[in-house]
């Protein structure tokens, strides 16, 4: 039998299992998870345990983390944006980018899958299908190496990664409450964000999950149907009136506030009428917060990056429309870890190993 990831597991799903398994050693759970999750190591030894309970728990539970491949950084204004290549256990690779938020506080941006089979026709991880959901364990173990091998002081995860979160609610959502579990990480749900292409389904799953303090956002990008089939390929099995009619039932708290992503593609989205169907399409949404992101070519551009003056005047109709709008700030595009960028060459080369990629 194979043993169980720690770091997979919430501290309550650890002492159930140890209880199970470790009749005579099970009562030292609590401090092992704690150890795991807040200084990064598995050592039973140093709680006095003797040698046969020591052997017992390394034989029922393990704590292995992907190899850390490269580590890349793009200096910038706020601070340092760098990017981690982690090579799992199959031998597949995954991305995961640290992002300065400013006053010393960095968010991860996770991924929740290798590739992605979702298709966006901006994005460079859609260029690789999806290889394969990734694990809870994997998901944690992402977070895990940022802060105890590269000491990334993190604060805020998102997400946004390689992969669509929603596409792997089996994974993802045991992932959510393992970082907000008191016993462990104790991340706070605030400061969690699931972004999704629009899955319809999902975010009716993640409304059941009673994650009220959670953040969702939605990546829009176009809000007429025919562009957005273009650039969005799930658009042509949910279009846009159905992503609104979930989005307009999904009210977890009282001062929920949908963050509305788009990635700004000159003459392809950007002009006035764009703006005016943005606005059309938030508007029965209740609070939203429009995320305004510069598009980064990558490998295979779609079109070029908006000039600024592109960037502003469209920030000004939709505030003329009356939507809140902010700017996200275009970081790490010298190392393949801007929004869109994920998946860079040596991980896509990957794609040669697929095997048996779940739907
Ligand atoms: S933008 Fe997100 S959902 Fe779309 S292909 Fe890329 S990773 Fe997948």
């Amino acid at each position: 039998m194979s043993s169980h990831a720690i770091h997979g597991l919430t501290g309550s799903d650890l002492a159930e299992r140890a209880r199970a398994v470790l009749p005579r050693c099970h009562g030292f759970a609590r401090p092992i998870y704690r150890q795991v999750m807040t200084d990064g190591r598995f050592d039973p030894e140093s709680f006095g345990l003797g040698p046969v309970a020591c052997r017992a728990w390394r034989s029922e539970f393990s704590f292995e983390l992907p190899e850390l491949v490269a580590v890349r950084t793009d200096e910038g204004d706020r601070g340092a944006t760098s990017k981690m290549v982690l090579r799992l256990r199959d031998g597949l690779q995954v991305e995961s980018v640290c992002i300065p938020m400013g006053r010393g506080r960095y968010t991860l941006c996770v991924s929740s899958q290798v590739g992605c089979k979702m298709g966006c026709a901006f994005c460079e991880t859609g260029q690789m299908g999806l290889l394969r959901h990734l694990t809870t364990e994997e998901i944690i173990a992402q977070l895990l190496i940022a802060r105890h091998r590269l000491g990334w002081p993190i604060r805020n995860i998102v997400f946004m990664g390689m992969g669509e979160a929603l596409d792997n609610p089996i994974n993802v959502f045991p992932a959510l409450r393992v970082l907000n579990d008191e016993a462990g990480l104790a991340i706070g749900q605030e400061r969690l964000t699931i972004c999704t292409v629009g899955h319809v389904e999902g975010i009716r799953l993640l409304g059941q999950q009673g994650l009220k303090r959670i953040n969702l956002s939605i990546s829009l990008h176009a809000a007429n149907d025919a562009l957005r089939s273009e650039l969005m390929p799930i658009n042509r099995r949910r279009n846009l009136a159905e992503l609104q009619a979930v989005l307009m039932e999904y009210k977890p708290r009282r001062n929920f506030v949908l963050g509305v992503n788009y990635c700004l593609l000159p003459g392809i989205n950007d002009a006035h009428a764009d703006a005016r169907a943005v606005a059309e399409f938030c508007r029965p949404l209740g609070r939203v917060l429009v995320n305004l992101i510069p598009y980064n070519p990558g490998s295979i551009p779609l079109t070029r990056a908006p000039e600024d003056v592109e960037v502003e005047r469209f920030i000004r109709w939709l505030r003329a429309e009356g939507l809140p709008v902010r700017e996200r700030a275009t970081k790490g595009r010298s190392v393949m870890a801007a929004c869109g960028q994920l998946g860079d060459p040596s991980t896509r080369r990957d794609r040669r190993h697929l095997r048996t990629a779940p739907a």
